[in-house]
C-alpha cells in the first residue's frame, strides 16, 4: 500500500541556511530578518505595510483591535471557515454575526451581507476559502456605503487575484497564516498587511503588549531610552528566526502555486468522470491552497475513511463553525441556521495539494477515488 502524506513542507538547504545565520547572530527575537521579511511580503503583495506576528488569529484580533473593534460591536462573517476566524472577534470581545456562503464556492454570499447590518456593525472579515477569492469589489462598495472595514483572512489566499484584485489590496487589513501546512509557513506565524499608514504604529504596539520601542529599538541605540506603555497589548510579536525561513520562501510562491495549479488539473481531469465528485467554482486566479471535493454528506465519512485506510492523508475543511458544540452552547445555533455551510460542511474532503507530490502519488488518489466512489 501507499502512504501519501497529506502536507509535505517545502524547507530546504537555502532557508536552513537563512537560520543558521540568524541563530550565529546575538539577535533571535524580533528584529532585522523580521523588518526583510515585512518588506520583502509587502512587495510581494503590491502593499504598504506588512507587520509580522505569531499566528493568523493573532492578526486577525490586531486587526480588529487596530480599528477599536470590540465590545457592543458586531463583526459580520462566514461559517464556513476554520474557528480561529470567528474566535478572534470573540477574543475581541466583539459578536460574530454569520451570514451563508455561496453553495458554489463556499464564499461568503456578499449578497446576503447587507441584510444582515446592524447599527452596531462595525466590519465584515471574509475568508477566500480554498484559495478563491471572495467579491472584494463588491463587498469594498457595500463597507463604504455603511463606513464597515474589512478584515481580510487571508489565510488561504497569497497567491490570488479576481478582476484585477489581489489580498490586501480592498480590504483594511489582510491577514495571514504561516502555520505548517499554508503555502508559505515556518511551523507557526502570521502576519498583517495594509495600505492604512494612520494603524501601522498601533498595529506594531499592539504585537508587543503596547510598548513604544521594541527589544532591538532599545538595546541598538547607544544612550538607553526608557520605554512607555501607551495601551494593553498582547505578545505576538514574530521573531527573527521565522523570519528567517519565511523570508527565503517568497521568492518560490510563484512556482510553487504553479506546481499546484499542476496537480490541481491532473486532478480535475482524473475526477472529471465521477459524477458524485463536486468541485468548488473557481473565479479568477485562485491561489490554490487545497483540494477540495464535495460528495454526499450520508457518504461522507466512510469514503473519508476509506481514503485513510487506503493510506492517504485527508482533512476535513471544514465542519461550518455554527454547528460547532461551543458556538451551539454559547449562542445557541441551529446546524440549520446556514444551509449552504452546512451542507458544505457535511460534503468537504481535502484531499493531498502540495509541490512534493509525485505523479505517482496523484494516480494513486484518483485511482482509489474511482474505486471508493464506483
Ligand atoms: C489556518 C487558518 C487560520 C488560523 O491561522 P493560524 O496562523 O493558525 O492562527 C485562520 N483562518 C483560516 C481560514 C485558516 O485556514
Amino acid at each position: 500500500m501507499m502512504k501519501v502524506e497529506f502536507y509535505k513542507h517545502n524547507i530546504g538547504k537555502e532557508e536552513i541556511n537563512r537560520v543558521n545565520e540568524v541563530l550565529k547572530t546575538i539577535f533571535l527575537t524580533t528584529g532585522k530578518v523580521v523588518e526583510e521579511f515585512e518588506d520583502e511580503f509587502s512587495k510581494y503583495l503590491g502593499c504598504k505595510y506588512t507587520i509580522g506576528v505569531t499566528s493568523c488569529t493573532a492578526a486577525l484580533h490586531l486587526g480588529l483591535l487596530a480599528y477599536d473593534i470590540g465590545p457592543g460591536d458586531e463583526v459580520i462573517t462566514t461559517p464556513m471557515s476554520f474557528v480561529a476566524t470567528s474566535n478572534s472577534i470573540l477574543h475581541a470581545g466583539a459578536k460574530p454575526v454569520f451570514v451563508d456562503v455561496e453553495p458554489d464556492t463556499g464564499n461568503i454570499d456578499v449578497n446576503l451581507i447587507e441584510s444582515a447590518i446592524t447599527k452596531k456593525t462595525k466590519a465584515i472579515m471574509p475568508v477566500h476559502l480554498y484559495g478563491q477569492m471572495c467579491d472584494m469589489k463588491k463587498m469594498r462598495k457595500l463597507a463604504n456605503k455603511y463606513d464597515l472595514r474589512i478584515i481580510e483572512d487571508c489565510a488561504h489566499c497569497i497567491e490570488a487575484g479576481r478582476e484585477g484584485v489581489r489580498p490586501a489590496q480592498l480590504s483594511d487589513v489582510a491577514c495571514f497564516s504561516f502555520y505548517a501546512t499554508k503555502s508559505l509557513n515556518c511551523g507557526e506565524g502570521g502576519a498583517i498587511s495594509t495600505n492604512d499608514c494612520k494603524i501601522v504604529d498601533k498595529l506594531k504596539s499592539l504585537r508587543l503588549h503596547g510598548m513604544d520601542k521594541g527589544a532591538e529599538n532599545r538595546y541598538t541605540s547607544k544612550k538607553y531610552h526608557h520605554w512607555d506603555l501607551d495601551i494593553l497589548g498582547w505578545k505576538y510579536n514574530l521573531d527573527n528566526i521565522k523570519a528567517a525561513l519565511l523570508v527565503s520562501q517568497i521568492g518560490k510562491l510563484d512556482n510553487y502555486w504553479h506546481c499546484r495549479q499542476e496537480i490541481y488539473n491532473i486532478y480535475k481531469n482524473g475526477l472529471k468522470d465521477l459524477k458524485q465528485v463536486k468541485l468548488p467554482r473557481i473565479i479568477g486566479k485562485s491561489a490554490l491552497h487545497l483540494f477540495t471535493i464535495w460528495v454526499d454528506p450520508s457518504k461522507r465519512d466512510d469514503i473519508l475513511h476509506t481514503l485513510q485506510r487506503k493510506g492517504i492523508g485527508v482533512a476535513v475543511n471544514y465542519r461550518a463553525i455554527h454547528s460547532l458544540k461551543f458556538y451551539k452552547k454559547e449562542y445557541g445555533f441551529k446546524s440549520n441556521n446556514f444551509p449552504n455551510a452546512q451542507l458544505i460542511g457535511g460534503s468537504t474532503i481535502s484531499l493531498p495539494l502540495y509541490p512534493k507530490l509525485t505523479n505517482k502519488e496523484i494516480k494513486y488518489v484518483i485511482e482509489i477515488l474511482h474505486k471508493v466512489l464506483k
